[in-house]
């Protein structure tokens, strides 16, 4: 077993040890064991620490049997003793993440009497996932709550309580637990069963911000950002919402209202283009030549449905056949409407002589043609059809 020195002073970073055991794994890393560590090993949702070890990087620390696996990116001799120097922006960002998870955590359960489920400390963000469904406008006053045990300086002390104290204990956890429990006390916030590394006053966390909240398999996941992740998140978004006020002209949280403002005119003006865009469609069949029976479009940007019923109005005013044309990813999407019922002749005629895939019936048939434009309005000239430009 190694000794861990991490639980006996959580804020050490330097320490010596002697290397009892070094051998290459499958994983491309060097497994070194201590006689004792500072490195604390993955585990309670808390990932493991990184650092140096004698001169070798220690990518990340993994708990087996009882023993510390140092992931070294180089061997270290057995027996030698090393100095060893963890991480601490890593640790501490850890710290104040673990810490801030639990108040959070316990303020929820007691309100709702429900349980934390699931936890997980990402490098980016930790995310708790609740067994009940947390109301979407208790979520600021959770916030708010959670930020107050930090206000305060809340102690978190780190206790082994006996047997009998223990039953008496209402503390959370997610298994049940044998022999010696070590809780994690953070004031009235907080009572938890946990083996991560804390934190000794809440005003060290700095900040708790939630930053998502979902329906998660009939629970409620939350997104959470603890201290330094924490500002700057806030800065970031800050700034963001700042660039996009200057660029509206309002202050950055009028930035919504400003934003849907600009939607609705959008939406107005492209109701504006359609309208249009239909009369220009409607004048170009107005100006066909009276004796002119087939009309071929092509058309930017429509619908498919709005290529139909251009193609059904134009083959309707002029009683023949109308072709509709308009460019799409592959080609062109088309509509041919035909009043002679015979749709279906000319899409077989276009498929010997273009790579066209359609289907309809004889009065219309659609599908997607690929073919040079000109060749495409030859073909459609050729049979009678008049180009409306
Ligand atoms: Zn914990």
């Amino acid at each position: 077993m190694t000794e861990r020195l991490y639980y006996q002073n959580a804020y050490a970073t330097k320490f010596m040890g002697r290397v009892i055991f070094c051998k290459e794994a499958n994983d491309g890393c060097f497994h070194i064991v201590l006689d004792k560590t500072l490195f604390y090993p993955e585990g309670g949702g808390q990932p493991g620490d990184n650092g140096v070890l004698g001169g070798v990087r220690i990518l990340d620390t993994q708990e087996e049997n009882g023993q510390i696996i140092h992931y070294g990116d180089k061997p270290l001799e057995v027996g030698i003793e090393v100095r060893g120097e963890v991480n601490w922006t890593w640790r501490f960002d850890l710290m104040q993440n673990h810490s801030g998870e639990h108040i959070l955590s316990g303020i929820i359960c007691n309100k709702y009497s429900c349980d934390n489920v699931g936890f997980h400390m990402g490098k980016d963000s930790v995310t708790i996932d609740f067994s009940v469904q947390i109301p979407s406008q208790d979520l600021l006053w959770l916030e708010e709550k959670a930020n107050e045990a930090i206000w305060r300086n809340t102690p978190l002390s780190i206790t082994y309580p006996s047997k009998n104290t223990l039953e008496q204990l209402e503390y959370r956890s997610k298994k049940e637990l044998f022999g010696e429990v070590r809780i994690v006390q953070a004031g009235e916030y907080d009572c938890c069963a946990c083996c991560g590394i804390h934190v000794r006053f809440a005003g060290e966390i700095g900040m708790i911000k939630m930053i998502g909240a979902q329906n998660y398999k009939g629970g409620t996941r939350i997104e959470l950002l603890c201290g330094k992740r924490a500002l700057t998140y806030l800065q970031r978004v800050n700034q963001a919402a700042s660039e996009v006020g200057r660029k509206l002209s309002v202050p950055e949280d009028k930035i919504d209202e400003a934003v849907s403002k600009i939607q609705s005119e959008r939406d107005m003006l492209i109701q504006e283009v359609k309208k249009w865009k239909w009369q220009s469609f409607l004048m170009k069949i107005e100006q066909l030549p009276e004796n002119a029976k087939d009309v071929l479009i092509l058309a930017d940007e429509l619908s498919g449905k709005d290529m139909a019923k251009l193609a059904d109005l134009a083959a309707e005013k002029k009683n023949g056949r109308a072709m509709v044309l308009t460019p799409s990813q592959r080609g062109y999407a088309f509509v041919l409407v035909s009043r002679k019922k015979d749709a279906h002749v000319i899409e077989t005629e276009l498929k010997k002589q273009f790579n066209c895939k359609g289907g309809g019936k004889e009065e219309a048939v659609q599908g997607i043609i690929e073919g040079d434009e000109n060749i495409l309005i030859q073909f459609f000239e050729e049979k009678g059809f008049i180009y409306a430009k």
